[in-house]
This record gives structure tokens, sequence and C-alpha cells, in this order.
């Protein structure tokens, strides 16, 4: 049996980066304590609490001897502030793509200009956004809540980064007829989730299974189940090979093998070798 991979899976780039940064703060000894947990897979958290790695839900929890951990999602730069006061050092780990998105809107909000944040307004990605431009923001998750909006003037529309293109591009043009010029508009969605989508689409229509590594709760893994599902009915959302049933296997010659963007390599390997294993039996 043929165990193939999408040309693109696992890690994003902000994620793996933001993993990398932990890992040397951890081997530079002490105690590190992540803002939020650093990504949504539950087997790489205990991997890093292992290390000595948790995470807290408030700056407030930050004492003075430990490392206080960013996550990719960013902070507003108050919340950055309040680290910096408590804690012995901050390992920032927001994304760069996301940092593309705060400066853009602090830059804006600076020359007295309107900004519209087109996201969930509940995301952590989206509060830190505001938090660069909290007088002049609005947050909307589409069209039509832009209707709602007041006039606006000379207005930045930028995007969370996970948002879809389609939401993004209506939500822009409904800006265009509130606004007193033409808006700046700046796609700043970030290609990572299409790019693994698109990879498992182009592999799923040529093997008879498919296994989609990811948290139940991942979004962006269970929008890759969908994907696959659509050419390749038998398609299976797992966490760890502990999951794969063998009988499911029998008689394929062909597997296909994707993996959100939050599911580190190791687990990955376990499932690929599991699956060459039942596969040569
Ligand atoms: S999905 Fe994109 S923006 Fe978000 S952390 Fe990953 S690389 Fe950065």
């Amino acid at each position: 049996m043929e165990v193939l991979l999408a040309e693109e899976f696992g890690f994003c780039f902000g994620v793996e980066r933001a993993v990398e940064m932990v890992e040397e703060a951890v081997a530079e000894g002490g105690r590190v304590r992540s803002l939020g947990p650093l990504i949504h897979n539950s087997q790489e958290m205990e991997r890093l609490k292992a290390q000595g790695v948790e995470t807290i839900d408030e700056p407030a929890e930050v004492e003075a001897n430990v490392t206080a951990v960013i996550r990719a999602h960013g902070v507003t730069p108050q919340v950055q502030r309040e680290l910096e006061t408590r804690a012995a050092k901050v390992v920032d780990a927001t994304c760069p793509f996301v940092t593309k998105v705060q400066k853009l809107a602090e830059r804006a909000a600076a020359q007295g200009r309107d900004v519209v944040l087109v996201g969930n307004p509940d995301h952590p990605e989206m509060i830190g956004v505001v938090g660069y431009a909290p007088d002049n923001t609005y947050v909307v998750r589409d069209a039509g809540e832009v209707e709602k909006l007041p006039n606006l003037h000379e207005p930045l529309v930028v995007s969370q980064t996970t948002l879809k293109l389609q939401t993004f591009l209506d939500a822009a043009e409904a800006v265009r007829l509130k606004a007193d010029a033409e808006p700046q508009i700046v796609n700043t969605i970030c290609s990572a989730t299409r790019d693994r989508q698109d990879a498992a689409r182009a592999l799923a229509g040529e093997v008879e299974a498919f296994y989609i590594i990811g948290g139940r709760h991942s979004s962006n893994s269970v929008k890759l189940l969908a994907v696959c599902q659509e050419q390749c009915p038998r398609s299976y959302l797992i966490e760890t090979a502990a999951e794969i049933n063998p009988a499911d296997l029998a008689g394929l010659r062909r597997v296909g093998v994707t993996a959100g963007a939050s599911t580190p390599n190791w687990l990955i390997n376990q499932v690929v070798e599991r699956l060459r294993e039942i596969g040569n039996a």
C-alpha cells in the first residue's frame, strides 16, 4: 500500500516559528508561560508541558521569574507592556503576517483615518489588532455588518489572516460605499490554510482513503476533512495513529495523508509509519 503525503501539510510558518521560539526559551532554562494555548493541538501541548511550558489565561498570572510568551495571534500593546513589566523576559512569537496587520492599523489610526477590520471580533488575533487602533477601528464579520457602520473617513480595510477571500472582497466593496475617499484595501489573508486545502484537494481524487491528522476542534482540520470528503468518501479525521482502524485499509492500494496547521511533524510521522506498517502486514 502506497502512503502519499499532500504537498502542503501541518504546521504553518507562524506556528512553527512560535514553537521553535518556545523551545529556545526552554533550552535557556527557567519557567516558560504562554499567554493562551500556544497551538490547538493537545498532544503537542502535552509535550511542551513536559518541558516546563505552561499556559496562563491572564497577564496578571505572570510571575517575576518566568519567560512570558506571546503566541502567533499577537496581543494588544497594552498586554505586551504588562507582560514586559511583570516577566523576567518576553518572547514575542507574534506571526509576522499578524504584525503587518497591526502596523497597518496603527499607521492609519495615527493619520486620523478609520480602520475596518474584517473578521471575528472575538478572535484573539482581532482583539490584538484592535488594540493598535482602539479609537478608530470597526470590526465587521461581513458586508452586511458594514452597512450598519457610520460614514467612514479615508478608511483602511484589512482582514483577519484566516478569513475567506470572498467575505473580505464583499466587505471591502461595501466599505467603498460608506467612505468619503477611495479606501485603502489591503488583503492580509494568509495563504497557509488555502494552500493546505488546495494540496489536499489535488491528492483526494487519487487515493482510496484519506487520513487528516488534527484536533476535532481545530476548524482548519475539520475544513480539510470536508475538502477531502468531496472526492474521497473514505476520509478520516484522526488525532493520533492509535485511531487508525486496520480494517478500513483492507485491500487498499493508495492512501493519502495531510494535517492541520497545528499538527506537529512527530505526530504526522507516527501516522505515516503506522499506515505503512498496516499496509505491509
Ligand atoms: S495561519 Fe498564517 S498568519 Fe496565522 S500563524 Fe500561520 S502563517 Fe501566521
